[in-house]
Parts: structure tokens; sequence; C-alpha cells
């Protein structure tokens, strides 16, 4: 059969994007290396868009809750993955939660009866030198193809392990404790008037406890398949580097020197003084909605960080748009690699879709998947993309991928409200419901408008 786009991998992103494309009227060979000889780790089955872990899809609230409102997003543009959620559906509270087995079935069911889709249990080594494609190899894509990635946009640009610092929601950082100012004062071009980072400041009582916490908290082990995960210079687990002695800290991601803390000037020193410790953000995204602490990749289990890091000063209240961790992941830099429609800046016949792209989850991964269908159609049809709104959970997302969060701090991102344009003028009570009310709008709008974009 001839094709009109090539999509590489068969999971959710791959799945999805080979459905839109499909129902759009564009002949898709969608090539799936398992089945065909070849695993990932992870993986148990042959099946078409397998759930490597939990079953859940998490909240389905499309009013209060992020996640949710993507599943809304996602069925208002008829996707697979939400076709197939509906009738794996099984009871799990106000979330959404599938029978693993039935969910793959009918996902595979849907394309292997669609006429316009051909399923070929074959493994890719190489990009494709030439027509439409889509990468959609996920998080444990096969090694010859990741090294041809890496051949492509060059070293450095793709990830093989996460190594996730927790991320904080701004307006949950308690600022009459803490204060903002760079090491030393410096400056570069790029930087911010009064400094770049939000110092959170410690005792010596409350860094020795917090250093006990590092030590007694419960920790994630790693899979069978990840204990070879290196750990790379400046992304070792906090916790592993407070194991080699109790000040190690004080010496790396939590020195204070430089730093003076301005609540503790006195006539003698009307800067303030340095605190025993320090613990510092820096800005996430360029909204500056999204702060993260700096040098804490972690593998202590999320509980245990909810609960131990707000003993740190500053943060006693505060809210995390994702915890940290570290686990193997193949991700590209794409803030860096891809341009705003997913297509490598120096190859834009290759688009990318899924968690490759850097987005985080089931969920997140469709839904790039999704987009990436929706824009190769529109590039086979001779016509304008038209980005979604960036204040609906689809046009946050992307616009996060594609460019708005930071290349140098890059890593796999869910998505959560901090990546919208904020509504800091609407009582925090209300602002979830405000920011799901604004994107159902805009992305009605959207919708409507979509099919007048002209060629
Ligand atoms: C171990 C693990 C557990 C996870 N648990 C969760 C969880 O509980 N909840 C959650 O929301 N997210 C989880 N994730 C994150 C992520 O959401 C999932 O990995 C998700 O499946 C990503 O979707 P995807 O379509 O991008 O990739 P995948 O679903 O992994 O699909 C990629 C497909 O490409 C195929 N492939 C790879 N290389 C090639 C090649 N060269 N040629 C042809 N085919 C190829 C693979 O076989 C696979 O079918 C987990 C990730 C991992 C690694």
């Amino acid at each position: 059969m001839n094709h009109d786009i090539h999509i590489i991998g068969g999971g959710l992103a791959g799945s999805e994007a080979a459905w839109q494309l499909a129902q759009a009227g564009w002949q898709v060979r969608l090539s799936e290396m398992r089945g065909g000889g070849d695993m990932t780790p992870a993986h148990q089955t042959d099946g078409l868009a397998e759930l490597v872990c939990s079953n859940s899809f998490r909240s389905d609230d499309s009013d209060k809750n992020a996640v949710g409102l993507l599943h809304d997003e996602m069925r208002r543009l008829d996707s697979l993955i939400m076709r197939a959620g509906k009738i794996a559906r099984v009871p799990a509270g106000s979330a959404m939660a599938v029978d693993r087995d039935v969910f793959s079935a009918e996902v595979q069911r849907a394309l292997d009866e669609h006429p316009r889709v051909n399923v070929i249990r074959e493994r890719v080594d190489t990009l494709p030198a030439i027509g439409p494609t889509i990468i959609a190899t996920g998080p444990l894509t096969a090694q010859s193809l990741a090294q041809d990635i890496v051949k492509t946009t060059g070293q450095d640009r793709l990830a093989f392990f996460d190594a996730i610092a927790p991320i904080v929601h701004r307006e949950t950082i308690d600022m009459d404790i803490c204060w903002i100012q760079s090491r030393w004062n410096k400056r570069t071009e790029a930087s911010n008037e009064d400094g770049d980072y939000i110092n959170c400041p410690m005792t010596k009582e409350q860094y020795l406890a917090f250093h006990q916490g590092l030590m007694d908290g419960e920790k994630t082990e790693f899979r069978e398949w990840e204990r070879d995960t290196p750990y790379f210079d400046g992304c070792m687990p906090i916790e592993v580097m407070a194991a080699r002695g109790v000040d190690t800290l004080r010496f790396g991601p939590m020195k204070p020197v430089g730093l003076d803390n301005p609540r503790d000037a006195t006539p003698e020193f009307p800067q303030g003084r340095w605190p025993h410790a320090v613990v510092q953000l820096r800005q996430d995204n360029k909204l500056g909605t999204l702060w993260n602490m700096v040098g804490f990749q972690t593998k202590l289990k999320y509980g245990a960080q909810i609960e131990l890091f707000r003993t740190i000063p500053g943060l006693q209240n505060a809210e995390f748009a994702r915890l940290g961790g570290l686990h193997r992941n193949t991700f590209l830099n794409s803030p860096i690699v891809l341009d705003r429609e997913l297509r490598l800046k120096n190859a834009s016949h290759i688009r990318f879709a899924g968690q490759v792209t850097g987005c985080e989850g089931y969920v997140e991964s469709a839904a790039i998947g999704l987009m990436a269908g929706l824009m190769a159609v529109s590039e086979l049809s001779g016509r304008r993309w038209k980005a979604p709104p960036r204040t609906c959970a689809f046009g946050a997302l992307l616009a996060h991928i594609t460019g708005d969060a930071e290349a140098e701090t890059f890593q796999p991102m869910n998505v959560n409200f901090g990546l919208f344009p904020p509504l800091l003028k609407v009582k925090k009570k209300q602002r979830k419901e405000a920011y799901t009310s604004r994107a159902k709008a805009d992305l009605g709008k959207w919708l409507s408008e979509r099919e007048l974009v002209p060629a």
C-alpha cells in the first residue's frame, strides 16, 4: 500500500496520530517493533497503545483539573485514546481508569479495521531520509534509532534519563521568608532586575533536621532494567549526595555563600547575613509561574518529598507542579531542536510526538500525538497550521515543549495550570474553574475557526 505519511511507534502517541490522519483521509503506514521480534524493557505484549504501568489516566474532572481538562479537549477532537478509554473504563471515583487489555485491544481493532491504516510490525533503525514522518517511539525508543536521532540532532540533544527536580508553583512560595537574589549578585543579559533565584534560608538546626529527613525518607527502588542508571555529574540524587557527609550539601546545591538574607540585616551587616544553608529555586518557564528546586533531583517517594520539602522555610505551603524523579527516559531537548509544529528544525519532514518530545504521562503523550497528527493533516492538505490557544491545555502543553520551557533545565513535564497564562486577579479559590472555563471557551473558538484557515 502506498502511504502519505509514515508513523514510527504504535504506542499512545503514534496510535492517536495515525487515527487523526486516517480519519482525515490520509493513508498511514504505522511501524511498531513489538510483534516483529523486538520488545522494550517495560512492555509486556504486542498490543498497540499498551499501558506499561498504572491503568489510570488520572483525574477526569475537566472543571478543576488540568489533566481532566486535557481529556475533555481530546474528546472534543475525537481522540481514539479517549474513545477506547470509554469502552475500557473501570470504576475509579473521579479518575479515569481502564482495563488495560480491553483498552489496547480497542485501539488495535480501530486501527486494524481502518481502511487507511497499515500496521507493520517492524523496527525502524534510521530516520527516513524523505517523506512526511512522525516519530513516536516513546521513552524507550530502540537504541539504533536513538543513535540516529542523536546523529541528526547533535550530541546532548537527546537525553536517556530524566533527572527531575521538583517544580513549585510560584504563588505558593512564602516571600515573607524567602528572598530573590543571585549569588554574589552576579548578572547576565538575561537576568531579572532583582536577581534570578528565590532563596529559602535555613538555620543550622533546620539544616540538620532536613539532612536527617533526606537520609531517613522512603526511596523508590530502580526497576531491574534501570539498575545501571548512571549518575551524571550535576544530576546526582540529593539523598545520594547527602549520604556522603553531613556538610556535602552545604558545599553543593545548598551552598549559602554570596547570598545575604535581608531578613537578618543588622547595623553591622546592613545587607543581611549568609544563612547556614540555602535551598535555591530557579525560574522554569517564561511565564514565571513555575520554579524548580535547583539540584533537588531525587528518588524519594512522592509522599516523602512533599512532607520533607514543606519543612523548608518558605515552602511550608508549597504546591508542586511536579515532584522529583530519576528514570530511564529518552527525550529530546525540544525547545532547542523542534519548531512550534513539532518538526526537527534541521529536517522538517520529521515530526516528533509523544513522550519523546518531553511531555510526561499517558494522557499528555496521546495529546501531543493528536496534535502532531492534526499538524500533519494541515501540512498534507496544504493548509496553514493555526496553533490552539495557549489558554487551553493543548496549547499550554505545546507551547511549553516547543519553546516556552527553559532549554537548559528542560525535563519532562505533566500538564498543569502553571503552564497556563496566569489569572492572578481571580481569587485563589476560584482560579482552577477560571482556567478551565477560559480554556473551554477558547478551544471552542479555535475549533470553529480551524476549518476556515486558508491554504
Ligand atoms: C516504565 C514506565 C512506566 C510508566 N508509567 C506511567 C504511568 O503509570 N502513568 C503515566 O501516565 N505514564 C507513565 N509512563 C510515561 C509515559 O506516559 C508512557 O511511557 C507512555 O506510554 C508514553 O507514550 P508514547 O506513545 O510516547 O510511547 P510508548 O507508549 O512507549 O510507545 C512507543 C512505541 O514505539 C515502539 N518503538 C520504539 N522504538 C521503535 C523503533 N525503532 N521502531 C518501531 N517501533 C519502536 C515501542 O515498542 C512502543 O510501542 C511510564 C513510562 C515508563 C518508561
